[in-house]
C-alpha cells in the first residue's frame, strides 16, 4: 500500500446494525456499493453484528475478504440496535457518518441527497419518510401518537417519521460520543446535540428479507425510554394527578359531612367508600410506577456498565473505545 493511500482520509462511514440479517447482506451490499461508487468518495462500511444467531458474521467476514472497505464489529451478545449504532459510530472515522438499516428499508439511493446537503454545510441531514410501506395502520398510528407526545413533553424536537437513517458530520459525531448514558434513545440523542439540521425526503420500502425484531412490547419500552430519557414531565404528571385526586376526595368528604348534617344519617355508603379506596390505590400504584421507571434508569446509569461489549473487531487500526479489549484481527 502506498503511503499516500494510507493517508487518504475516509469521507463516508456507513454504519449498519445487523441482527440476524443473513438474508439481506448480499442485496444490501450490492445496492449500497453501487450508490457509493456513484458518489465516488472514499468510504468504510462498518457492519455491527449484534449477537446474530444465523450466518451474519460468517457472511460479513467473507465480504471483508473481498472488499477491504468493509469493517466488522461483532458483539459478545445481542445488545440492541441502539448499542450497535453507538458502537459503529464510536469506531467510525469518516468525515460524515450515516447509520442505515440492513433490511433495505432505508434505501441507499437516498445517500447522495444526504451528502449533497452535507456539502451545502449542514451537520445533520435526517431522512424523513414520505410513506411507510408494509406497516399496519396500527403501527403507523402508534408511531404518530408517540412523536406527538414526545414532542410535547420533552424539550427536544424529534422530527416526525424519521428513523436513525441520517447523515451526521464529524463534529456532531464527536459531540454525540460525549453522551455516555446507558439508556440510549438515539433519535433523541441525535437531536439533543443540536447543530445545523435539515431534512431530505424518501420513500420507505418494506423489509427485504426476514422479519422485524421489534414487537409492540419492545416498541412500548422503546417509547418509554425515549420519553423518560429526555423529560421529567411524567414525574410532575404523577404529582398533579395525586393533587387533583386528593382535592376531589377532600371535596367529597365535605359533601358527605354536609349531607349528613342536613339530611340526617344516610345508609352507610359502602360502595362509594370502596370505589374511592380502590381509585386512590390505583393512583398511588401509578405514581409509584412512574417513580420506578426513573429509579430503574438511575440504577442502570450508576452501574456504569459498558453500552456494548465487542468480542471481535476486524479492519480497524485505531484505538478501541470503551476500555474493552476485543480481538482485533485484520483479514
Ligand atoms: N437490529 C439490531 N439489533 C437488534 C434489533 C435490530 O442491530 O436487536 C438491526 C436490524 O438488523 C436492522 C435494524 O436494526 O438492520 C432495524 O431493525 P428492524 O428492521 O428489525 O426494525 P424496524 O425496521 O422494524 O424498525
Ligand atoms: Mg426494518
Amino acid at each position: 500500500m502506498l503511503e499516500a493511500d494510507r493517508e487518504k482520509k475516509i469521507v463516508l462511514s456507513l454504519v449498519v446494525p445487523m441482527h440476524n440479517e443473513a438474508g439481506n447482506i448480499t442485496a444490501f451490499y450490492s445496492r449500497a456499493k453501487k450508490v457509493i461508487d456513484g458518489v465516488g468518495v472514499s468510504y468504510e462500511l462498518i457492519c455491527v453484528n449484534d449477537g446474530s444467531t444465523d450466518d451474519t458474521l460468517e457472511l460479513l467476514l467473507a465480504l471483508r475478504k473481498r472488499d477491504p472497505n468493509v469493517k466488522v464489529i461483532s458483539f459478545a451478545r445481542n445488545f440492541g440496535k441502539e448499542a450497535a449504532l453507538t458502537a459503529g459510530i464510536d469506531f467510525s472515522s469518516g468525515a460524515c457518518v450515516i447509520p442505515i438499516d440492513a433490511d433495505l428499508q432505508d434505501p441507499p439511493e437516498t445517500i447522495p441527497a444526504l451528502i449533497a446537503k452535507w456539502r451545502e454545510g449542514y451537520d445533520i441531514v435526517y431522512a424523513t419518510r414520505r410513506s411507510r410501506e408494509g406497516e399496519s395502520w396500527f403501527k403507523r398510528w402508534t408511531a404518530h401518537s408517540f412523536y406527538r407526545l414526545a414532542n410535547r413533553v420533552t424539550n427536544i424536537e424529534i422530527p416526525k417519521d424519521t428513523g436513525d437513517f441520517r447523515l451526521i458530520s464529524r463534529p456532531a459525531v464527536e459531540s454525540l460520543k460525549r453522551l455516555q448514558e446507558r439508556n440510549r434513545f438515539m433519535k433523541g440523542l441525535f437531536q439533543w446535540v443540536g447543530y445545523k439540521q435539515t431534512a431530505v425526503f424518501y420513500h420507505r420500502e418494506s423489509r427485504n428479507a426476514g422479519k422485524t425484531a421489534w414487537n409492540y412490547w419492545k416498541l412500548w419500552n422503546f417509547a418509554i425510554d425515549g420519553i423518560t430519557s429526555f423529560s421529567s414531565v411524567p414525574l410532575q404528571f404523577a404529582t398533579y394527578i395525586g393533587l387533583f385526586i386528593a382535592l376531589l376526595a377532600f371535596m367529597y368528604a365535605i359533601f358527605i359531612i354536609v349531607d349528613t348534617l342536613v339530611r340526617g344519617n344516610p345508609v352507610p355508603g359502602y360502595p362509594s367508600l370502596l370505589s374511592v379506596v380502590l381509585f386512590l390505590g390505583g393512583v398511588q400504584l401509578f405514581t409509584i410506577g412512574v417513580l420506578g421507571e426513573y429509579i430503574g434508569r438511575i440504577y442502570s446509569e450508576v452501574k456504569r456498565r459498558p453500552i456494548y461489549i465487542v468480542r471481535e473487531a476486524v479492519g480497524f487500526d485505531g484505538p478501541l473505545e470503551q476500555g474493552t479489549s476485543p480481538t482485533v484481527r485484520d483479514l
